[in-house]
């Protein structure tokens, strides 16, 4: 009694951590993805820098870092709005779901207000990892933050909103994989469809892409990743009969069709997470 309390309790703990971003594995790709295309200058500043943190969240390495915000955040609320970016859907604006891009005021982006969003932290830790005089511990900060914020802005649900927390209020009528509301279902079970191991799903989306593609694929700036993201979100992941909210609960059907766009936007979204990810890298360590 007492041990199967235990799992459920582990199962539940597992659901609910992985309901805010793409699940781990879904990062994992992303980064795998970008370090495929980092130049070798930035390569090597890259894994200096990561060399140099002996943080016990995650696992050292680079794909790992890339899940760190999210069990970061657990101790730190302060960061959890800076996850995503809540445009809502029947009325977008994005200054207001960034609260107005607050100036950081001379402070460090590590230490910038809890009112914040996806959008503007990508740009103020692109920054602050561009600039060699930055402080060593915000810098690696900066990196990793980075790294987890790049991904979690081309899951579709991160840029968009229906009164729904980007989907968290909608709950499935059938499971499809593990995933029990909307939010979690485009994290974890669509990512999951796609393959078996980061590695292998990494490998098989970045395979026969051109340099003329990945270099095209890699363009535009957070703002404008935010509006793709939100467009995919408006197109296909609110593509739904009924739409939920949190103050009108319910439960959606996904058809086969649903399911299938979600994968393909899927793949597309984090190929160009990994390839987005990379040029930013790129650019703020190649010449350090
Ligand atoms: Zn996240």
């Amino acid at each position: 009694m007492r041990k199967s309390c235990l799992i459920l309790f582990a199962a539940a703990a597992l659901v609910s951590a992985n309901a805010n971003a793409w699940g781990d594995l879904g990062h994992r790709v992303t980064a795998l993805i970008a370090y495929r295309h980092l130049t070798p200058s930035a390569r090597t500043t890259l894994d200096a820098l990561l060399a140099g943190d002996s943080d016990t969240l995650t696992g050292p390495d680079f794909a790992s870092r890339a899940t760190w915000a999210d069990k970061y955040r657990n101790a730190h609320r302060e960061t959890a709005a800076w996850h995503f970016v809540d445009i809502e859907i029947d009325a977008p604006d994005m200054a207001a779901a960034c609260f107005h891009f607050p100036a950081l005021g001379g402070a460090l982006a590590g230490a910038g207000p809890a009112k914040d969003c996806v959008v503007n932290k990508i740009d103020e830790f692109a920054a602050e990892l561009t600039n060699a005089t930055t402080p060593r511990a915000e810098r690696l900060l900066a990196l990793k933050f980075l790294i987890h914020f790049i991904g979690d802005l081309h899951q579709p649900l991160h840029a968009a909103d229906h009164h729904d927390r980007g989907g968290n209020c909608v709950l499935l009528a059938a499971l499809q994989g593990q995933a029990t509301n909307l939010h979690a279902y485009w994290d974890v079970d669509v990512v999951e469809a796609l393959g078996h191991s980061p590695e292998q799903i990494a490998e098989k989306l970045d395979a026969g892409l051109s340099g003329a593609e990945a270099k095209k694929g890699s363009g535009g700036r957070a703002a404008d990743w935010a509006m793709e993201s939100f467009e995919i979100a408006r197109r296909d992941a609110y593509a739904l009969h009924d739409l939920p909210t949190c103050r009108h609960r319910g439960a959606v059907a996904l058809s086969a069709d649903y399911a299938a766009q979600a994968r393909k936007d899927a793949a597309t979204q984090l190929l160009k997470a990994g390839l987005r990810m990379a040029a930013v890298l790129n650019q703020a360590l190649g010449a350090s």
